[in-house]
């Protein structure tokens, strides 16, 4: 049997519930798929000590401020579950989960939604499945040879089974420095990066991100010089737990080794680091496997849009990867405006 709605929205992450916040503003029948069994997409997933990196005012979707966490100034991952836990009760956002989409298709004049639980037929489509269900690991000579743990971000949740370890973190950007921050303690620690770390000033956090991202892409429609965006400011929060680690010399970084070996790295200059465990801090790309039937794929894994609606198919909008998506679009505070902006486009085409 084939379920019917005006649109369907895939991913009940913070992308996918700020999607349903406008499209019920809109007066637009929606449903929200997820693949998850509760509530918080992919914060539910991450280390134990994960900080925010903006204050909770600075974290929150449209309608509903996130409340300060009691005695920290940057919330934790549960913080932002409890948060969307509530903002989809309050707001009674149809979410259905666990529901994983398999594809997405051209059906004449709809697109077809194929779910591991049974079929829509929508008018419009929102993708917002984030990224961090496709880890990045980039290419190194030798990874199989490397006899030791190799694991990814998202794998890592606590200091405690490294103890006494000797471990590898490689990675500049802020899950990096937080994972090293968390194990330097307790752990034989190499931090490694490939250019030298660039913390933000300590009083720049995520509110000077998103205003560094909505400055840039101002400047870019209005045909100003690029202002360079947050990669202008620097990579990494200084959060308190990373700044404490930095100010007490637990967090210098090395260079990139060369290769892996059996027992560890092994550096340009030939000298090697042995290791127990390497956490690859690499990064994600956006989790787009439902789209390919259209075949919209283009540059770099990513689908050419116009804002969040895709180029080459118009019934269909892409919400919460990057930039690329909308200024700031893959954070919490960010999402909200290109969210308005594909449900007001999506209202106009079904009221047309
Ligand atoms: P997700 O939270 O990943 O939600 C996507 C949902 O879609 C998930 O529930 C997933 O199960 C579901 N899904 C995926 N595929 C399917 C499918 N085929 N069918 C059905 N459902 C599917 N942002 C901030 O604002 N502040 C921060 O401090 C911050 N820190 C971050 C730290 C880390 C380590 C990372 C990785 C990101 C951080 N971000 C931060 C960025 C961003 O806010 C988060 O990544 C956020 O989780 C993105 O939300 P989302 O809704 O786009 O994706």
């Amino acid at each position: 049997m084939t379920q019917h709605a005006d649109v369907v929205v895939v991913g009940g992450g913070q992308a996918g519930l700020a999607a349903g916040y406008h499209l019920r503003r809109q007066g637009v029948g929606f449903v929200i798929l997820d693949a998850q069994a509760t509530p918080g997409g992919a914060w539910q997933e991450t280390w134990d000590s994960l900080r925010l990196f903006s204050p909770a005012a600075y974290s929150s979707l449209p309608g509903r401020l996130m409340s300060a966490q009691p005695g920290e100034t940057y919330p934790d991952a549960q913080h932002a579950v409890d948060y969307l836990t509530d903002y989809e009760k309050r707001y009674e956002l149809p979410v259905q989960r666990p529901v994983r989409v398999e594809g997405i298709h051209r059906d004449g004049r709809r697109l077809r939604v194929e779910t591991d639980s049974g079929r829509w037929s929508a008018q419009a489509v929102i993708s917002a499945t984030g990224t961090w269900w496709r880890p990045f690991l980039p290419s190194i000579p030798d990874r199989g040879v490397f006899g030791g743990r190799q694991l990814h971000t998202v794998q890592y949740r606590n200091p405690g089974e490294f103890a006494g370890q000797r471990v590898v973190v490689v990675g500049g950007g802020n899950s990096g420095a937080q994972i090293a921050a968390d194990l330097a303690p307790t752990t034989d620690l190499t931090w490694v990066t490939r250019r030298p770390p660039r913390f933000l000033a300590d009083d720049i956090d995520g509110r000077a991100l998103f205003d560094a991202a909505t400055a840039r892409r101002r400047a870019l429609d209005t045909g100003d010089a690029d202002t360079g965006g947050v990669a202008s400011l620097g990579d990494i929060v200084a959060v308190p737990p990373v700044r404490e680690a930095r100010d007490a010399g637990l967090l210098t970084a090395q260079p990139m080794f060369t290769h892996l070996t059996e027992d560890g790295v092994e550096w340009p200059d030939g000298t090697r680091t042995r290791a127990d465990a390497i956490i690859w801090c690499t990064g994600f790309r956006p989790a787009l496997s439902t789209l390919a039937p259209l075949g919209l794929r283009g540059p770099h894994g990513h689908i050419p849009t116009a804002g969040t609606r895709a180029v080459g198919e118009p019934r269909l909008h892409l919400l919460g990867y990057g930039d690329w998506t909308g200024p700031a679009s893959a954070t919490l505070i960010g999402v909200g405006r290109p969210a308005r902006e594909a449900a007001r486009e999506i209202a106009g085409v079904l009221r047309a």
